[in-house]
């Protein structure tokens, strides 16, 4: 009997931030030293252990059975243990998921955004790049090569601190950082993008890639 192919999880949208690394600096950057969680385990954690849903709650929100549920938590929990314990990074990315089918991202900024599903992906509308793909697709991608290279996201470190402000890529719009809130969870309200943190490596790096 051949496997059945495995359905894709949902998910609502995805994770606001690419990753974590360890405050000391006593930790291996090489590939092989890091901890990737997948979307599907990031989620599990968020809605069991974050929304404090309950696991039957949680595998309907992931259109997944119980005991699928429970399978990809506990995976996740030992993932994010192992990362405590033993000073590794976490790298949030691949996994067998699907995304609401209008979420993009720009591989030459890096930038993230919304856009009604059914158009075309287009340009991008902060850098007026071309290579604009389905989130969906970066995702795909992810899966089927190794690590590393074609990713827009989780290249930069992010702002340092708990002040400062989040800022939309596109329009300059500003608000007050909040902790506990990763700019990334935020859609600029006028261009519909992900904002990011004002003082990080990312928005830098926008900027220069940025239509004048
Ligand atoms: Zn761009
Ligand atoms: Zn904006």
């Amino acid at each position: 009997m051949s496997p059945r192919p495995k359905r894709r999880r949902i998910l609502s949208e995805p994770p606001s931030v690419s990753g974590f690394v360890p405050e000391s600096g006593d930790y291996s950057s090489a590939a092989g030293d890091t901890v990737v969680l997948h979307f599907e385990e990031y989620e599990a954690i968020k809605l069991a252990d974050y929304e404090q849903l309950t696991q039957l709650e949680a595998s309907k929100r992931m259109h997944v059975s119980r005991p699928t549920f429970t399978r990809i938590y506990d995976s996740a929990r030992k993932k994010v243990a192992k990362a405590f314990i033993e000073n590794k990074r976490i790298s949030i990315e691949g996994g067998h998921v699907a995304f609401d089918a209008d979420w993009y991202r720009c591989e030459n900024c890096g930038s993230v955004f919304k856009r009604k599903s059914g158009k075309k992906a287009g340009h991008c509308p902060v850098c007026g790049g071309d290579n604009v793909i389905p989130l969906q697709q970066a995702v795909n991608n992810f899966s089927e090569k190794v690590r590393g290279a074609g990713r827009g996201g989780g290249r930069f470190r992010g702002g340092r601190g708990v002040a400062g402000f989040c800022i939309c890529p596109k329009c300059d719009e500003r608000v007050e950082h909040a902790a506990g809130v990763p700019c990334g969870s935020l859609l600029c309200p006028h261009c519909n993008i992900r904002m990011v943190r004002e003082d990080s490596e990312h928005y830098q790096y926008i900027l220069n890639k940025r239509k004048k």
